[in-house]
C-alpha cells in the first residue's frame, strides 16, 4: 500500500499468509481510500465558478456535503470575504476550523501555503489552532506567473510549530527535490514518522502530471509513508485513478480543477462522489474520517 512495496497494490507489503486465502488466492487487502477536498485554494473566485465556497460559513456546509459525499480531510484557505482575495487572517482560520468542528466529522487540514502572504509570522499563526494536520511544502517552486518561495529555514520553523502544536504535516511535494528535504526533517526529528505525502501533479513550472513521475515520486517515499496525489486542472481524474489503483489516496476539489468535465462547472461535492463511485468500481472501500485518522496515525481531535 504504502511507498516502495515494489507490487502496487496494498497487499505487497503483506506476508503471504495473510496476502492469500486458504485456497492461494489473493484476497482483498487493499487499504480504504482516504478523500481530501480542497474546496476553495487561493485562485478561483465565484465569478469563475460559483460554487467556490468564500467564507467560513460556505465552507463549513461544503464540508457537510462533502464529508456526506465521501470525504474525510478538509484543505482550508482562508479568503477575505469582500473581495474573496485570499487572507492570513487568523480568525477567518479560527471561524472555518471551528465551524467545521462543530458540524462535521472531518479532519481539518489547515494550509500553510503562502499565495495569501510568504512571510513566516503569516503563515504561523493559524497553527495555534492545533488542527489535526496542516500542509508543509518543503521546497520552492514556480507557480504560472510567481515564485512560491519555502525556504530551508522557514520550512523548518513551520515544521517546529507542527510538532509542538502536535499538528501532523502533509508534505506538500511539487517536484523530487522535495521529498528529500521531507525525508530530511524526518531525520533531523523536525517530523515525526511514518510522514505523509501529497503530490501536487501537474501545474505549470512543476512536475508535468505524468504516471512516470507519480510513480518515480511514490518509490521515493518510505515504506511506511502514507501518500495522496493532487492533479491540477484535467490531470485530476487520470491522477485519481492511478492513486487509487497504485495504493494511493486521492485529493479533489476546485482548488485545483473547477471543471467536472471540459466546458461543465463542477461542484466540490460532485467530484468528491465521482471518486467514490470510480473507486467502488475498482474494489476499493472509501474510509471514514476515523478510519482515515487510523491510517494516518492521527492523535484525533485535540482541544485549541
Ligand atoms: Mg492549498
Amino acid at each position: 500500500m504504502h511507498g516502495s512495496d515494489g507490487s502496487g497494490t496494498a497487499c505487497g507489503k503483506k506476508p503471504a499468509r495473510e496476502r492469500y486465502g486458504n485456497d492461494g488466492i489473493e484476497v482483498d487487502c487493499m487499504e480504504k481510500l482516504i478523500i481530501t477536498v480542497a474546496p476553495t485554494g487561493s485562485l478561483p473566485k465565484k465569478k469563475n465558478n460559483p460554487n467556490v465556497p468564500i467564507t467560513p460559513k460556505e465552507i463549513a456546509e461544503t464540508g457537510i456535503r462533502c464529508e456526506a459525499a465521501g470525504a474525510s480531510i478538509l484543505h482550508v484557505h482562508a479568503r477575505n470575504p469582500e473581495d474573496e482575495a485570499p487572507s492570513t487572517d487568523y480568525r477567518l482560520f479560527e471561524e472555518t476550523h471551528q465551524g467545521l468542528r462543530e458540524r462535521t466529522n472531518l479532519i481539518v487540514q489547515i494550509s500553510t501555503g503562502g499565495r495569501a502572504g510568504m512571510d513566516y509570522e503569516q503563515r504561523c499563526e493559524r497553527l495555534r489552532l492545533r488542527p489535526e494536520m496542516a500542509s508543509l511544502t518543503t521546497g520552492s517552486v514556480n507557480f504560472p506567473n510567481s515564485v512560491y518561495a519555502n525556504s530551508p529555514d522557514l520550512i523548518e520553523r513551520l515544521a517546529r510549530d507542527m510538532k509542538r502544536y502536535g499538528v501532523k504535516p502533509e508534505m506538500e511535494i511539487f517536484d523530487l527535490s522535495m521529498v528529500t528535504n521531507a525525508l530530511d526533517l524526518a531525520e533531523r526529528d523536525l517530523a515525526q514518522a511514518p510522514l505523509h505525502f501529497d503530490f501536487v501533479l501537474g501545474l505549470k513550472g512543476a512536475a508535468p502530471a505524468t504516471a512516470e513521475n507519480l510513480l518515480h515520486l511514490k518509490n521515493a517515499i518510505p515504506a511506511d509513508a502514507t501518500w495522496s496525489v493532487a492533479g491540477i486542472g484535467p490531470a485530476q481524474l487520470p491522477m485519481s485513478m492511478l492513486a487509487i489503483v497504485t495504493g494511493g489516496h486521492v485529493r479533489v476539489g476546485l482548488e485545483d480543477n473547477i471543471y467536472y468535465r471540459r466546458g461543465e462547472l463542477a461542484s466540490n461535492e460532485q467530484l468528491v462522489e465521482r471518486i467514490v463511485r470510480l473507486s467502488h468500481e475498482l474494489g476499493r472501500e472509501i474510509a471514514t474520517p476515523d478510519e482515515a485518522r487510523q491510517i494516518l496515525h492521527l492523535r484525533g481531535n485535540q482541544k485549541p
